[in-house]
């Protein structure tokens, strides 16, 4: 049962609350996210571009690490301290971690790193799994308040980069050398906003993701704290020495692991929701492949931002490569209010499509976006090798409507379709398809760029690759999503 929510703009007050928390931690992670590799080459490799493959691999671990600790964040909100104490563990912990980073010592930047993971997992899918108990069972308004939601991720991812991106720039001695310090400074610091906007405006949840009564004893905050130290240096283990193969397997193996789980005390609470577990498991899979592609962003795409696009504006002057970066988020923050109004049109008309037709959506938007690249590479190239600008935007305005239709509808189904035990372990699970995903992504962009660096025809085939994946991907789940929707038992 929820509690009787005071409404603001039609959502139950606390919404902006989390709203607001998550922003700020967004802003945290992105803030500095951009500027890990370029740091690891100029402070530990003196700028020489050999340090470019471990700062490459180090970054894509990181990221698939700190996407896979939110299972073991989910499990500790779900069995030991409960969500808001998870949240405000986490938030403590990552600031720590964002404020190690600083220091000048690559074995401390690794383990202030491997803090940011743990801490992040103790975050990110709990403060999830909150939204979706601020709504009843079946209430309408559940998908909208995560695209909202998910909103205020976009809106923190927005903002930081562009602020860091100054402060990096601006307070600088030399030219080419940037202050990167103060990135990780400011980072550190919107974390603590995080952490103060939780901590006072807690009290709306009204009681909502308190720990359990057998959890309540303080204590178990101390423990979970033991568990995060002696975590650290296992996750630095991992980050520092399994390359992206072994890492794949060990994500794999803790993925199976979590389909075990999720089973288990799904067969327990009889045939319905076994059946919701077994849909919700399919949906991570396809999930899997989404963000595999989409992930290209921060790799392939760049590339190609740097070499193969024209960057060439008005009296020669070239714009940044990092400028791209800011499309998707741009793009999600003005879509996300019409494409949340045009679910709230289709629901009165009885006409909104179900979950996993949603999902096909979202995939075949990814799909469609590499057919603007195919159709680029093949016919735009001008005579210096180059392609103009505007399909690579497109590219991220197409693969935003997509993520649209996918990423706020994959949370809200979690906290819908998730055993009640387990939310928070199943919310950890869809943060673990997209950190496969991510780590998939990078080991297939190395194959496009294979030893040579990407040229118009490797990009081109992988690309054409990236397309039919995902097209037959979407077609598959658009034609199979009555029987999915079958498994939901009800659950729209
Ligand atoms: N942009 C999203 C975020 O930062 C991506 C996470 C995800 O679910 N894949 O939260």
């Amino acid at each position: 049962t929820v509690p009787d929510y005071p409404q603001t703009l039609g959502h139950p007050r606390p919404l902006w609350m989390l709203f607001m928390t998550e922003f700020w931690e967004r802003f945290a992670f992105y803030g500095m996210r951009w500027a890990l590799t370029l740091y690891i080459v100029a402070e530990f490799f003196g700028g020489s571009p050999t340090g470019q493959a471990f700062a490459s691999r180090t970054y894509g671990a990181y990221l698939a690490l700190v996407y896979a600790a939110a299972v073991f964040g989910g499990y500790v909100a779900d069995k030991v301290i409960g969500y808001q104490r998870s949240i405000l563990v986490g938030a403590v912990v990552m600031s720590a971690g964002l404020f190690m980073i600083m220091l000048p010592n690559q074995d401390i930047f690794l383990l202030g790193l491997s803090t940011v993971i743990v801490g992040n997992g103790l975050f990110k899918p709990n403060i999830s799994s909150m939204v979706g108990q601020l709504y009843g069972v079946g209430d309408p308004r559940r998908d909208r308040g995560f695209t909202l939601f998910y909103m205020g991720i976009n809106a923190g991812a927005l903002v930081s980069p562009l602020l860091t991106g100054w402060l990096a720039s601006y307070f600088t001695d030399t030219p080419v050398q940037q202050n990167y310090k103060l990135v990780f400074l400011a980072s550190g610091l919107g974390m603590l906003v995080s952490l103060v906007w939780f901590w006072i405006g807690r009290r709306q949840l009204k009681g909502v993701g308190r720990p359990l009564p057998d959890q309540a004893n303080r204590m178990r905050v101390v423990y979970v704290l033991i568990g995060c130290v002696i975590a650290i240096p296992l996750v630095y283990l991992v980050m520092a020495k399994a390359g992206a193969v072994v890492l794949q397997w060990l994500l794999s193996i803790l993925f199976v692991g979590l389909c075990v789980m999720l089973m288990i005390d799904g067969v327990r609470e009889g045939k319905v929701q076994r059946d919701r577990v077994i849909a919700m498991l399919v949906i991570f899979v396809f999930n899997v492949l989404f963000w595999m592609f989409y992930e290209q962003a921060g790799s392939s795409f760049n590339f190609l931002a740097e070499n193969i696009v024209d960057r060439k504006m008005f009296g020669g002057w070239e714009f940044p490569v990092g400028w791209f970066q800011s499309v998707a988020p741009l793009a999600l923050v003005l879509l996300a209010p019409p494409m949340s109004m045009l679910w709230g049109w289709l629901d009165k008309r009885r006409l909104e499509p179900s979950i996993p037709r949603k999902f096909g959506f979202g995939l075949l938007g990814n799909a469609v976006a590499f057919v603007v690249l195919m159709y680029a590479l093949s016919s735009l190239v001008d005579a210096q090798g180059l392609i103009p600008f505007w399909p690579l935007v497109l590219v991220y305005v197409l693969q935003t409507v997509g993520e649209l239709c996918l990423s706020p509808i994959g949370l809200s189904m979690v906290t819908k379709l998730a055993p009640g035990r387990l939310v928070g372990l199943a919310m950890g699970g869809w943060f673990l398809s997209t950190g496969i995903g991510n780590n998939l992504s990078g080991i297939f962009a190395g194959h496009v760029s294979g030893t040579t660096g990407m040229t118009v025809a490797s990009a081109l085939s992988g690309f054409t690759f990236s397309f039919w994946l995902l097209g037959v991907a979407a077609v598959i789940l658009l034609l199979v999503a009555p029987l999915i929707n079958r498994l939901m038992h009800g659950v729209k």
